[in-house]
């Protein structure tokens, strides 16, 4: 179904029979927090039973690694007064595979391919990355958009527990092919430069990443899954520039290890 424009409407509709929350934009996101929690662990668990398509670096295998990786998330979420921090647990986990790619699922999950880690220079690029990551999830792009992509009544009979108990997973599944639109990824970048302009890293992070698989001959997949405007690392440098955040490499040693434990 469509949905009406009218998120006032919608709202008045919804109020008695669940939390809904309009974004800023206008946008109607049926999910409550909580929901939007469960809807992730719900897609984690979809992931992890899929080893064929998500062959997962386990965490106890590579205690090192995650310390590392995880311990900059966890920075970033606190340095970057990132929304949601009490609620979402921003987890990341390490996915073993070629592809050059990270994604968010709601609630915080994160998914790095160690085929992107390959790619990147400095801890600084990989803290972008995660910056415009946390940042989907922070911005709640994935179920806004899904609120749009199922349409209102749909997710009402869902959250409400009266739809037929296959619809979770199916939203779920679809959860892992859902594109971003542009201005959601402009947002994910603008949010990257202002998480990390509080933290060490520099804040143009993400903008180093671009230019480094942007050159490519074809395509990554973080490129074909994510919109790219031409001028994404003329607005994330003009952004840190503007907001005198410092674009000083931070780290390359710690990376260049981390780098070493994951790919080979
Ligand atoms: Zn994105």
């Amino acid at each position: 179904m469509k949905i009406i424009p009218n998120c006032t409407l919608l709202l008045l509709l919804a109020i008695s029979l669940l939390a809904t929350s309009c974004t800023k934009d206008g946008d109607l996101n049926v999910f409550s927090v909580e929901q939007e929690l469960e809807l992730g662990r719900q897609t984690d668990a979809e992931i992890r039973s899929m080893p064929g398509e998500y062959p997962i670096l386990e965490r106890s295998a590579y205690p090192q690694a995650y310390a590392y990786l995880q311990g900059m998330v966890d920075e970033i979420v606190r340095e970057g007064q990132v929304s949601y921090a009490d609620e979402f647990p921003y987890t990341v986990t390490l996915i073993d595979s070629d592809v050059e790619n990270a994604f968010a699922t709601p609630g915080g999950f994160i998914y790095v391919y160690t085929g992107l880690v390959a790619t990147l220079e400095t801890g600084d690029e990989l803290a972008g990355v995660l910056g415009h990551e946390i940042a989907h999830a922070a911005r709640r792009h994935a179920t806004n958009q899904l609120t749009k992509q199922y349409g209102f009544s749909t997710l009402v009979s869902l959250v409400t527990g009266s739809s037929d108990p296959g619809l979770l997973g199916r939203v779920a599944g679809s959860l892992l092919s859902l594109q971003f639109t542009r201005s959601d990824e402009k947002e994910a970048d603008d949010y990257s430069v202002d998480y990390l302009c509080q933290t060490n890293y520099a804040a143009n992070g993400a903008a180093g990443f671009f230019e480094q698989i942007q050159d490519q001959p074809s395509p990554p997949a973080f490129l074909s899954s994510h919109p790219s405007p031409a001028n994404r690392v003329e607005d994330i440098n003009a952004r840190a520039d503007d907001k005198n955040c410092s674009t000083l490499t931070s780290d390359r040693v710690d990376f260049q290890a981390f780098q070493a434990r994951v790919t080979n």
